[in-house]
């Protein structure tokens, strides 16, 4: 969804307070795509503050499917975005920049801007560092693929900590006593 900026960029300034469909269905980072399975309207404003610099607000709720880090399975990952941006303005020198906003150029071109895009950008910032379907996740068989929440293989387990190794052999010996 596009929000024409012209009224707010130009005199005299007219606010934007629209709420708007979020159309972002797949959200896209380097690694991979991720569906977005539900999203709440976008409730946008944007005020204009001075020098073209306009304060871009934006509520949404969406939930977008992650794999879990150890078995894969998609975990529904809610985001619930708070969206608060400033963005450059009319800056002729570059030093003068407060904006820390390096990827404004990826949703305001000219005189629209991407609601998508920023939320996109937004589910980004709030990546959570890791995804886990159940704190007590047993991951996946390293051998055979088999989920080991799901039932347990006949692997021989060749993946333990060499630590653990020693303590089998141990036991084997102790065995064989
Ligand atoms: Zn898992
Ligand atoms: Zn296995």
């Amino acid at each position: 969804m596009l929000i024409d900026l012209s009224n707010v960029l130009s005199e005299p300034h007219r606010s934007v307070d629209e709420t708007v469909p979020c159309e972002l269905k797949i959200f896209r980072n380097g690694l991979g795509e991720y569906p977005v399975t539900e999203s709440s309207d976008v409730h946008v404003k944007i005020n204009y503050m001075e020098n073209g610099k306009l304060q871009i607000e934006g509520t949404c709720k969406l939930t977008v499917e992650i794999p879990c880090d150890r078995c894969l399975e998609p975990v529904a990952t809610v985001f619930d975005l708070n969206i608060s941006r400033i963005t450059k303005g009319n800056v002729t020198d570059e030093s003068e920049v407060e904006s820390e906003d390096l990827d404004e150029a990826n949703y305001i071109d000219g005189y629209t801007l991407d609601v998508d895009q920023l939320i996109s950008s937004e589910i980004l910032i709030g990546w959570p560092t890791k995804i886990l379907c159940s704190e007590d996740c047993k991951g996946i068989c390293n051998v055979c693929g088999q989920n080991l929440n799901q039932g347990t293989c006949n692997c021989e387990d060749t993946s333990l900590d060499p630590r653990m190794s020693v303590i089998r052999d141990v036991f084997k010996n102790f065995k064989e006593v």
